[in-house]
């Protein structure tokens, strides 16, 4: 049984994972099932009706989603964007103002500008480790969310999550924080003062590259947009299904060790790199170096998989080194066990070419993974010395 003050990686495991009663299956079975049978018309077994509704795989994730985040509710989608989507169509109406961080994943930054733009949405996209910048953008009576990434992507840049929340809090201001770089085993928001918590589970969370997902956490006080925002989910149906939900439960019960092996790995090609004459600069928050390094340290228990570098010889030089590691695949995507090098300015940034939220052509992003460091030092020797 899980006890109510049973730690991080203890409720990673067990939050909404009990045995099967039927059998003692120590693995809930996954419920592979679209509709159920009702006792009599209206006679429902535990509330189940409709699979788009409630499945009891679901349940045991969005359970384990808010056991980790701490929070009171928690929602699973189809996909991050999904999720984003439900929360923000919930949330916003035509004519409100949203400020979003200026360099979020370059899909939430679309999906606010194209497809909310179009429904009479504003934005400002804003540098949200500057606190003033924030407070400047916020349009009283018409801001209605506050879009935080941190750390950001791809840059890394550290934002103040308890500080922005005060300043959305004051001005009635929604403040959402997506969590995905981080995971909740290195960051929890809710704790921060975040209201909402977003996830893309394809990353850290599914871990396996394995799955594609997005969750919802909300915090206490939040009681009545969770059953709004689950109303949305229901009605406009952009559920995960069973077998995806069982696949992010299932990578969730390794989160915490496999963040601890990220965070060391990553650590250390970011040494390796800030060596060498060819990187300009790294941006990895655990760097001393790093201008969001002490916040960090204080906000974050560790300081993630992720960074990113700026190559001295320009784009040029940023696509011969993304094209020329063998061991870290050139892909999109990230959190998986398995490390990846990407480009984003004609990759996953790509979609933000021409706007405020721009990703230089120099950079570099790689999503460091869990295998043996020494082999991951060796590939990115070997990218180097092809610089
Ligand atoms: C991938 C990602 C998303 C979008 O999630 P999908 O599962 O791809 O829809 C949102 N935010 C961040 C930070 C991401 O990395």
């Amino acid at each position: 049984m899980l006890h109510d003050d049973a730690r991080f990686d203890t409720r990673a495991i067990h939050a909404g994972q009990a045995f099967d009663p039927t059998t003692g299956a120590v693995i809930p079975p996954i419920y592979q099932t679209s509709t159920y049978v009702q006792d009599g018309i209206g006679g429902l077994r535990n509330g189940y009706e409709y699979s788009r509704g409630t499945n009891p795989t679901r349940t045991a994730l969005e359970t384990q989603l808010a056991a980790l985040e701490g929070g009171i509710r928690g929602l699973s989608f189809a996909s991050g964007l999904a999720a984003e989507d439900a929360l923000l169509r919930t949330v916003l109406t035509p004519g409100d103002h949203v400020v979003v961080g200026n360099d979020v994943y370059g899909g939430t930054h679309r999906l606010v500008r194209r497809i909310f733009g179009a429904w009479g949405v504003t934005h400002s996209t804003v540098d949200t480790s500057d606190l003033d910048a924030v407070r400047g953008a916020i349009e009283l009576g018409t801001t209605k969310v506050l879009w935080v990434e941190t750390p950001s992507n791809p840059l890394m840049k550290i934002s103040d999550i308890a500080a922005l929340a005060e300043i959305a809090n004051e001005a009635g201001v929604v403040t959402v924080v997506d969590n995905t770089f981080a995971s909740p085993a290195l960051q929890q928001p809710i704790a921060l003062g975040a209201d909402v918590v977003v996830h893309s589970t394809t990353k850290y969370l599914g871990g396996h590259s394995d799955v594609v997902g997005g969750g919802l956490v909300f915090a206490a006080g939040q009681e009545e947009l969770a059953d709004q925002v689950q109303f949305t989910q229901f009605a406009a149906g952009a559920v995960s299904g069973p077998f995806d939900a069982f696949l992010t439960s299932r990578g969730i019960k390794t989160l915490g060790i496999r963040m601890e092996r990220h965070s060391s790995n990553a650590q250390a090609i970011a040494e390796r790199l800030a060596e060498h004459a060819g990187v300009a600069r790294v941006f990895y928050p655990g760097l001393a170096s790093h201008p969001g390094h002490e916040l960090a340290a204080r906000q974050m228990s560790g300081f993630g998989g992720m960074l990113s570098i700026e190559l001295a010889g320009g784009g040029e030089a940023a696509r011969r080194f993304a094209e020329s590691t063998e061991l870290i695949q050139l892909a999109e995507s990230l959190g998986g066990v398995e490390s990846l090098v990407n480009h984003p300015w004609s990759m996953t940034h790509a979609s933000v070419r021409g706007t405020e939220a721009e990703v230089p052509e120099s950079i570099v992003r790689i999503s460091v993974g869990i295998e043996d460091v020494n082999d991951l030092l060796a590939d990115i020797d070997g990218a180097l010395a092809r610089l």
